[in-house]
């Protein structure tokens, strides 16, 4: 027997949101956000579910190539861009799609001996101050990259800091619309929160990350509210149970203590399987698909969820830590973190199952 702990990714689902993103933003093309493992999905296996995406957006090169070498032909665009010359040969035989933000990065190309020559999105920073141009540096960026015979097309975008928030998109949007202006060029602006807040930034390409892997960008909304369906579920079983007495502690620290006689259930589940050590006593969990709490401290290996008002609960019982019936988000709620850091953390000593619907 191998430890029952699995992630079971639900592809129709992924199939589904997918489609929720379509009815959002009609006329917008879909560049799929499958950065981070797909967050955590698994890189292949999401973009295989996702062909119906009209592209792909990641971080690294190396993964960018494993989506050409699965056959992928859409644009795959590199959120980061390139940071060193030298990959530019590669991007354009790749025909990768990289970011221009940053001033070096035009030099960069204006010093490139390309055949064919790539095509770019050019950001603006309008707020986030992450990464992007200026305001008052967009235009002169522009310029060059239209005068640069290594640049063929070129998409205009941002990205937002507060579209799930009550900050809105509207100064953002506002400042992206004054530096764009009389440009006839493509857009690119909305994240998840953006496409099911705000139709005025779909522009014609939108850029959904964790809508499509079914979970809400927003504390207020639930991923079921807006029709999302859960993609990953993590879940294990109960692999003990201990009966307490008044006055038992449990886990580390001991930071939980029964106050009464009460039965508890080990989870085969920990830190290292990517389960936050920061979701302490109540932390909601399901045993035999009922809602119950976590008690103590998360350990590298396993956890403890109250068995009380679940009598049948016993050595074998099924646990889900997220996923149907538990959504993520208020998992990552309870540990003070958000949806997108739990997906994205599960560990590679994880075994996957694949659902196909
Ligand atoms: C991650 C990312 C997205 C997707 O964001 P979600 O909130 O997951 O939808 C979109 N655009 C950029 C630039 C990103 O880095």
């Amino acid at each position: 027997m191998t430890r029952p702990i699995r992630a079971c990714i639900d592809l129709a689902a992924l199939r589904h949101n997918l489609g929720v993103v379509r009815a959002h933003a009609p006329k917008s093309k879909t560049l799929a956000v499958v950065k981070a493992d797909a967050y955590g999905h698994g890189l292949l296996r999401a973009a295989r579910a996702l062909e119906g995406a009209d592209g792909f957006a990641l971080l690294n090169i190396e993964d960018a190539l494993r989506l050409r070498e699965s056959g992928i032909t859409k644009p795959i665009v590199l959120l980061e861009g390139f940071f060193a010359r030298d990959e530019l040969a590669l991007i354009e035989a790749q025909r990768l799609t990289p970011v221009v933000h940053h001033r070096e990065q035009v030099k960069m190309l204006s010093g490139a001996a390309l055949r064919s020559g790539v095509d770019v999105l050019l950001k603006l920073n309008t707020g986030m101050n992450r990464l992007g141009f200026p305001a008052d540096e967009f235009a002169p960026a522009l310029k060059a990259l239209v005068d640069l015979p290594a640049v063929n097309e070129i998409i205009l975008m941002t990205h937002f800091a507060g579209a799930d928030e009550r900050d809105g998109v509207a100064a953002q949007l506002e400042c992206f619309n004054r530096a764009t202006a009389g440009t006839a060029r493509a857009r690119s602006l909305a994240n998840s929160a953006a496409i099911l807040s705000y139709p005025e930034t779909h522009a014609d390409w939108v850029r959904p990350g964790i809508m499509l892997y079914g979970s809400s960008p927003f504390a207020d909304r639930t991923a079921a509210q807006l029709g999302l369906e859960p993609v990953m579920t993590l879940e294990s079983e109960i692999i003990a149970v201990q009966e307490l007495t008044a006055g038992d502690r449990v886990g580390y620290g001991g930071t939980f203590t029964a106050d009464k006689p009460m039965r508890v259930g080990t989870v085969a589940c920990g830190y290292a399987d990517g389960y936050p050590r920061h979701c302490g006593t109540g932390t909601p969990i399901l045993v035999n698909g009922r809602h119950t709490r976590t008690l103590g401290r998360v350990s590298m290996d396993m956890l403890c969820a109250d068995l009380a008002g679940i009598p049948d609960a016993a050595v074998g019982s099924r646990v889900t830590l997220w996923g149907r019936g538990l959504p993520v988000e208020e998992v990552a709620g309870a540990g003070g973190t958000i949806s997108y850091e739990l997906l994205c953390a599960v560990t590679p000593r994880v075994p996957v199952v694949e659902e196909h619907g």
